[in-house]
């Protein structure tokens, strides 16, 4: 598996999202993913499945150690009373001893940065965390968190696709050393519809939204798409065969500001 490497952290390339998979379904998807090859599943404290993430995990029976789990502090616990206490739970109903990334899961402007960046880089020091790292932070705070944080940030998990222009914040994530991992990398689903991304598709024989997570990834950028149906799973993660031209990664770079006008 490719993988995006962030101050230390290596986070492959293509993982699983699964904001909004609830019960069974998200516990099935996670063991499916993990078998196709996924290795990297991505939930978070508000998502309220981080049990069935852990029950899929299990039941795939890939070892632990090859897998890399991220979850991500809600901003109620953005305190240092409540960071470590909310981390310990989550990795509770993950049934595990760390996660491989810890991340702020949007800026809270009524906490001091510095005191929840404090007690974020606490959970590292204590082993809960493999590596910490930040979501929905815009360049501004990355400059902010990346001087104050007393401990390395791996990444900044930011929506970005095609209609998203998102280069400021890339540019700020390199300056420090960050990886850039991208959610709702197929623009929840958007990118199926896309003629221009279907038509380039079509030189690949590949499919619109294996075009757009293709551009993504060649832009050394971590995408964690989403998906209910196990046709798509193997979709999703079949992009490592083919590559995008230069041309090709320009025109789609375009469709954001095409979409614009
Ligand atoms: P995505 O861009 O991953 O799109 C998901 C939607 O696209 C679903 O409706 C899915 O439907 C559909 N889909 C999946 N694969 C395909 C395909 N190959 N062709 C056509 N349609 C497809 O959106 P998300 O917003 O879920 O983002 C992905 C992940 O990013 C989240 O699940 C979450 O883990 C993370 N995230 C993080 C946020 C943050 O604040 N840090 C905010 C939002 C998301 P179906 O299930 O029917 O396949």
């Amino acid at each position: 598996m490719n993988v995006v490497e962030g101050n230390g952290a290596r986070i492959p390339a293509i993982g699983l999202g699964t904001w909004e998979l609830r019960g069974r379904t998200c516990a099935r998807i996670v063991e499916q993913a993990l078998r196709l090859g996924y290795r990297h599943i991505d939930t978070a404290e508000i998502y309220d499945n981080e049990r069935e993430v852990g029950e899929g995990l299990r039941a795939s029976g890939i070892k632990r150690d090859d897998v890399f789990v991220t979850t991500k502090v809600w901003t109620t616990h953005f305190m240092a009373k409540d960071l470590e206490r909310a981390a310990k739970e989550s990795l509770a109903r993950l049934r595990l001893t760390e996660v491989d990334l810890l991340l702020l899961h949007w800026p809270n402007p009524q906490v001091p940065l510095a005191e929840t960046l404090g007690a974020l880089a606490r959970v590292r020091q204590a082993g809960l965390a493999r590596h910490i790292g930040v979501s929905n932070f815009n360049a501004a705070l990355i400059e902010e968190a990346g001087a104050t944080c007393p401990e390395p940030l791996a990444c900044d998990q930011v929506e970005y696709h095609p209609y998203l222009d998102q280069a400021d914040v890339i540019e700020a994530c390199r300056r420090h050393g960050m990886a850039f991992v991208a959610y709702s990398p197929i623009a929840k689903g958007r990118v199926k519809g896309d003629r221009a991304l279907a038509r380039i598709g079509d030189r690949y024989r590949k499919t619109a939204a294996q075009v757009c997570l293709r551009w993504l990834v060649q832009q050394n950028v971590s995408a964690i798409p989403r998906t209910s149906k196990l046709e798509r799973l193997q979709e999703n993660i079949d992009i490592f065969d083919f590559e995008l031209s230069v041309d090709d990664m320009r025109e789609i770079s375009a469709i954001g500001s095409a979409d614009a006008r």
